[in-house]
């Protein structure tokens, strides 16, 4: 039996990318595998962009994709449905059931995921290292206290732009047309990729439902104005129970946080914790 990988999660995100050079860093490239989920509706420039990480690491991203459904129209449209308070059916076909399979398939003793330093992020942490232990899920930004602009700059540092979403001003490099985005979202999407608005438009007429409160046809261009262009980010195991309620222990780890010296490996959150202590 061959020795256990870790899984490096790359999304095409800023703070994945940077999370899966630390953990090269760490651990090896013959100790990681770097896995990354496709979908057909992300930015073209996301293949730029893997490229120069690829360079970067020195080291194989590997693209995976659902077999049944390129993208969340075509999930929206086989199932009839958009989204729920319980989950977005896109994010299930599209990459809770694919990442299932991938850890099927790697022996992995460990997941590196790219939560950032930054309050929501270490709830959203340590929540989902309580709902899936088993996933084994390592934080190498929340231990280095790196946030997402901290992030930009490594990339920039070592000659990497940034993805095209985030130059458009998308706090995150999801699908285009995300089911999770809110009014301004849309309205910021009706205005940069028009044929994306159109498509969810021509969904929601053929579900019978809709991805806002309003149907898509009713938002009017100045809804939403007061708020930036975001889409919640949207995980790999679907959905994080209760991550709007922030934990009694993200505290400890915003103010009595100290970076602990370079370690040979990274550490689950709990164990970070017990080290502060
Ligand atoms: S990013 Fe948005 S559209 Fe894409 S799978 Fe996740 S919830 Fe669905």
């Amino acid at each position: 039996m061959g020795k256990k990988k870790k899984i490096l999660w790359f999304s095409c995100g800023v703070t994945s990318a940077v999370a899966c050079k630390l953990a090269l860093n760490k651990y090896g490239k013959e100790n990681c595998h770097i896995a990354y989920i496709k979908i057909d509706s992300a930015h073209q420039d996301n293949k730029r962009f893997i490229a120069l990480c690829e360079k970067w690491y020195d080291a194989k991203v590997n693209v995976y994709q659902s077999e049944k459904y390129k993208d969340q129209f075509e999930v929206m449209i086989a199932k009839k449905f958009i989204n729920s308070p319980f989950g977005a059916p896109c994010t299930l076909e599209l990459k809770k059931k694919v990442r299932i399979e991938i850890e099927k398939q790697i022996d992995f003793d460990g997941q590196i995921f790219g939560f950032e330093f930054e309050k929501k992020e270490i709830n959203r942490a340590i929540k989902f290292e309580e709902q899936y232990p088993d996933s084994k899920p390592l934080y190498p930004l929340i231990e280095n206290k790196l946030s997402k602009p901290e992030c930009l700059a490594i990339l920039e540092s070592a000659g990497i732009e940034k993805p095209d979403m985030y130059k458009l001003g998308y706090h995150n490099n999801n699908c285009i047309g995300c089911v999770k985005g809110g009014m301004g979202y849309w309205n910021k999407i009706r205005i940069d990729f028009p044929e994306i608005f159109q498509k969810m438009l021509d969904v929601e007429e053929y579900v019978g439902a809709h991805a806002l409160k309003i149907p898509l046809k009713d938002l009017k261009p100045t809804d939403g104005r007061h708020e930036t262009p975001i889409a919640p980010s949207c995980g790999l195991f679907c959905q994080i129970e209760f991550e709007d309620i922030i934990s009694d222990k993200v505290e400890p780890f915003i103010n009595g946080f100290e970076k602990t010296k370079e370690r040979g490996a990274f550490l689950s959150l709990n164990n970070l914790q017990k080290q502060q202590q």
